[in-house]
């Protein structure tokens, strides 16, 4: 299996425009975050999490060729605003790309893409989607793939996180239910978020996010979803214990 960081950074990314704190300005190319999302590449299957407003930008940037499904973590823009985008795929192989979320998320997504969606009059150039409701804890099968769904609360937003064999995806958390914790048992690789270290309503700081990788105990972890006040990225990286490292953009993991 093979991972690779889309972007990492918050809904504004890092640099946010017209801000000029010092992360912001950095020159580190590890300081430039896009929007949170990652590709899984599983014996030639092609899964995204989260299609973002940087999605064009970012399949150009690995050069992506194919796309078997998307799925969704949750409604909110900085996750689900590159929709249009997947037209490319739905063109290159013809078919209706298929969408994995809640249904609370797939109601958001028609209701900001009523286009996309319209069953009568489609205007020929938009993107075809096939709808796959999910929930939390019930497995889907993606090309003889399994993936489990695990329910996150994103403050008091129920939202999803994935598990694909020993590896879970899981962004804008602030707390975890036991049962998530208990399917993130065993786990070789767990990504997670970390805002900042200040506290905030809706998404972990550093200490939470840290809490949750000591509760779930994995090999290694990897911090995503990261605001610029988090400080540089190889300054943070130093004071983090020793199985867990900042994700960056274009880091890819071999599973
Ligand atoms: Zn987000």
């Amino acid at each position: 299996m093979k991972i690779f960081f889309l972007g990492t950074g918050t809904s504004q990314g890092i640099p946010v425009i017209g801000i000029k704190d010092p992360v912001c300005l950095s020159t580190n190319p590890k300081d430039k975050r896009l929007r949170s999302s990652i590709l899984i590449e599983w014996n030639g299957s092609h899964f995204l999490i989260d299609c973002g407003p940087d999605f064009r930008q970012q399949m150009l940037r690995i050069d992506n060729q194919k796309l078997d499904a998307v799925l969704f973590t949750h409604e909110h823009a900085d996750h689900t605003a590159g929709l249009d985008d997947l037209r490319p795929y739905c063109f290159m192989e013809s078919k209706a790309m298929p969408i994995y979320a809640q249904k609370r998320v797939i109601n958001s997504l028609k209701n900001r893409f009523d286009y996309i969606f319209a069953t009568e009059h489609r205007y020929p150039g938009a993107p075809s989607v096939q709808i796959n409701e999910i929930e939390p804890y019930q497995e889907i099968n993606i090309n003889d793939k399994t993936i489990l769904p695990l329910l996150v609360n994103h403050g008091s937003l129920p939202i999803l996180g994935y598990r694909l064999d020993n590896f879970a995806y899981l962004t804008d958390v602030k707390t975890l239910d036991e049962e998530t914790y208990q399917n993130l048992q065993n786990l070789d690789v767990l990504v997670i978020n970390a805002l900042r270290l200040q506290e905030h309503p809706t998404h972990n700081n550093l200490e939470e996010a840290l809490q949750h990788i000591k509760k779930t105990n994995p090999k290694k972890a990897y911090l995503t979803h990261i605001g610029f006040q988090l400080g540089f990225h190889d300054e943070v990286e130093k004071q983090l214990p020793d199985n867990v490292f900042l994700a960056y953009d274009e880091l890819i993991l071999e599973l």
